[in-house]
């Protein structure tokens, strides 16, 4: 005889920290769109959101829309999570490299972590936190 399988809690979507350098970028991901900053100066993409480009200190800068989709940069699975984290099952932190170039932070859910691996398609989903904003995370490409 085995013992059913537990349900699996969800990841906690804590509220993120909204700046306003910040804040249109997460207003967009409670309407589930993905936004990244491109400097008009010299056409570079800006991640994480700021008001200054990185690379050539420009302040002209305009918002655009990512297609949210990209491939597994690095990953790995976190057993002891902290915070709003603590006691959650094992779950997986990566960079994903998007399609637009930045490589960002985020958790890869929806799926079963021995299927993964670096360079795997992957396309953005978003869970709310409840207060106006929704975590971008990414799940592998279906079809
Ligand atoms: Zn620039």
């Amino acid at each position: 005889m085995t013992t059913p399988a537990l349900p699996q809690p969800a990841l906690p979507a804590p509220s993120p920290a909204v700046n306003p350098e910040t804040r249109e970028f997460w207003a967009a991901t409670a309407d589930g769109r993905l936004l990244l900053k491109r400097c008009l100066d010299c056409g570079g993409m800006i991640w994480y959101p700021r008001a200054i480009c990185p690379d050539c200190a420009s302040l002209r800068t305009e918002w655009v829309e990512a297609a949210g989709r990209g491939r597994i940069y690095s990953y790995t699975v976190n057993h002891r999570g902290e915070g709003a984290y603590q006691g959650s099952p094992p779950f997986v932190l990566a960079y994903v490299e998007l399609d637009e170039g930045p490589r960002m932070m985020t958790n890869i859910v929806g799926a079963d972590p021995a299927e993964l691996a670096v360079g795997l398609r992957v396309e953005v989903v978003f869970h709310d936190t409840g207060d106006g904003c929704a975590l971008p995370r990414f799940q592998p490409l279906r079809q």
